[in-house]
């Protein structure tokens, strides 16, 4: 029975592990804050596409990268 087999494996590797650094680990490579997705940071700045402000974080709305202020949350 392989099917069988597999699972029992997968359980055990789920429950047993030895240690649960995921959290941990994630946190470190971060630098100051976590960065979704839909946002883009970058240190020399970029220009926002709404208002041509020039900053550090932009997000993506729709194809565009516009600041903070444009986004409009
Ligand atoms: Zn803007």
């Amino acid at each position: 029975m392989g099917s069988d087999r597999s699972l029992d494996e997968f359980l055990g590797d789920d429950e047993g592990s030895p240690n649960p650094d995921d959290a941990s680990d994630a946190d470190a490579t971060d630098e100051d804050e976590p960065t979704p997705a839909t946002t883009i940071y970058n240190p020399d700045g970029g220009d926002c596409e709404a208002c041509g402000a020039t900053v550090t974080r932009r997000w993506r709305d729709g194809d565009a990268l516009v600041c903070g202020e444009c986004k409009g949350w």
